[in-house]
């Protein structure tokens, strides 16, 4: 256990002060990445990455126009190679064919120097450079590439993100801390070493790039590590110390349930706080599951947290003994989907359609009350109550569903629903 940075956030500085929702934003810096601003009054911002060789040209187009389209507004590429450097423009000219013109990002380490160098088409294609000080270079190279990186950034007038990771710190930085701490009359412990470690790294980087003329509204800020109390005390710590954009994300979550339950605990307690500017699930995909699915889950963390709203959301109720049945279980998956896949025609023609709430309840007992709540709910019949489904919108019961084709007339209720109520743009 560490103790929590002083002073605490504002919204949490007097226990007696009920509380409720985020604490206002951290000031930071706002940086265009691209056509899209980070950090500011900017809202926080999804990414992704793809997992193609970036060098398939055609694999990485579609994996990119895929998380443009689930709503990753920015998208990070490994530039790892020459292959993979020449590609980048061929990927980026390939996707504003198809009218998509989401920033990409070139992830470089070790030979990002070079591969910039050789390839001026893809320096000025991406819309970012990740760089990470822990691998730029060894020994005496490390600070003269790390120098010629920042150099191409200013001459391609090209934001950086400086991303220090838990697996690749600065060895000779910790190195050096280690040596200090062991001078303190009270040595700190070695993981709070290895976290200063990261921050230090991170921000004496970023002074650096300062240094060599890159503007502060040039460079957003990372540091990973993989263990959610760590996370939150290395951001908590870094927010206090500059007002550099922050890039937030649990590194290497894991797979499945654990990789979505161990990002949404680290993320949401930082976003709370305020701190945070854009975010990324770093999901590990599950055999044959969409890459998309670590956008999904971004932006169901910031909308259930009320900080934006992306597509609509459904309330369901888990199911428990008075509803033996799983057709409401089918009907919340059919809605959800069904809103999602709608969404991006929405969000040209019906604007505010993503704020919409919808219920589908599995029997009377919470039923009725949580369809009130919701603009549309449907309260399903439990085992035993009569076969009827009413229809609650905007708190009133408007109709009562029957028979095979509950699910078909309900989305068509949801869709009249938008048609009516969110206003249709003249130019849609
Ligand atoms: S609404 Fe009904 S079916 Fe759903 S959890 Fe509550 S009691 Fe169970």
């Amino acid at each position: 256990m560490f103790a929590l940075p002083q002073p605490l956030p504002p919204c949490h500085a007097d226990p007696a002060t009920p509380v409720f929702g985020p604490a206002p934003r951290r000031p930071a810096r706002q940086v265009r990445i691209g056509g899209v601003a980070v950090g500011g009054d900017a809202p926080v911002v999804v990414q992704s990455m793809t997992n193609t060789d970036t060098a398939d040209v055609a694999s990485t187009a579609r994996q990119v126009a895929d998380l443009w389209r689930a709503g990753s507004e920015l998208v990070r590429v490994t530039v790892n190679n020459p292959e993979s450097a020449a590609a980048v423009p061929r990927i980026v000219e390939r996707l504003a064919m198809q009218g998509i013109e989401v920033p990409i990002i070139g992830d470089f380490h070790y030979n990002g120097h070079q591969l910039l160098e050789r390839e001026p088409a893809c320096a000025q294609a991406l819309a970012k450079y990740r760089i990470n000080p822990g691998n730029v270079g060894f020994g005496r190279k490390k600070d003269l590439q790390f120098a010629q990186l920042i150099e191409f950034a200013i001459r391609y007038d090209k934001p950086v993100r400086i991303g220090v990771n838990w697996g690749s710190l600065d060895q000779a930085l910790a190195a050096m801390l280690m040596d200090e701490n062991a001078q303190r009359a009270e040595p700190w412990d070695a993981g709070r070493v290895l976290r200063e470690a990261l921050i230090r790294s991170a921000i004496d980087s970023a002074e650096r790039a300062v240094e060599l003329g890159l503007g502060r509204d040039r460079i957003v800020l990372s540091a990973k590590v993989s263990g959610v109390q760590e996370l939150v005390a290395v951001y908590r710590d870094l927010a206090r110390r500059c007002d550099f954009a922050l890039h937030l994300g649990l590194t290497e979550a894991g797979i499945g349930s654990k990789g979505i339950v161990a990002s949404s605990a680290a993320l949401a307690v930082l976003l709370q706080e305020g701190i945070g500017d854009t975010i990324r699930i770093s999901l590990t995909p599950e055999p044959g599951a969409s890459r998309t699915q670590e956008v999904v889950v971004a932006q169901e963390l910031l909308q259930t947290m009320g900080l934006r709203a992306f597509t609509p959301m459904v309330t369901a109720c888990p199911g428990c003994g008075r509803t033996t049945s799983e057709f409401f279980q089918e009907l919340a998956q059919v809605v959800q989907e069904h809103v999602r896949a709608k969404m991006p025609e929405w969000k040209i023609s019906h604007p505010g359609a993503e704020n919409m709430t919808l219920a589908v309840m599995g029997c009377v007992v919470n039923g009725p009350g949580e369809s009130r709540h919701a603009n549309i709910g449907i309260s399903l019949p439990g085992t035993g109550e009569a076969p009827s489904a009413p229809v609650f919108i905007d708190g009133e019961k408007a109709v009562t569903l029957r028979g095979d084709n509950i699910a078909r007339e309900f989305v068509g209720l949801v869709d009249d629903y938008v048609q009516r109520t969110y206003g249709r743009r003249a130019d849609a």
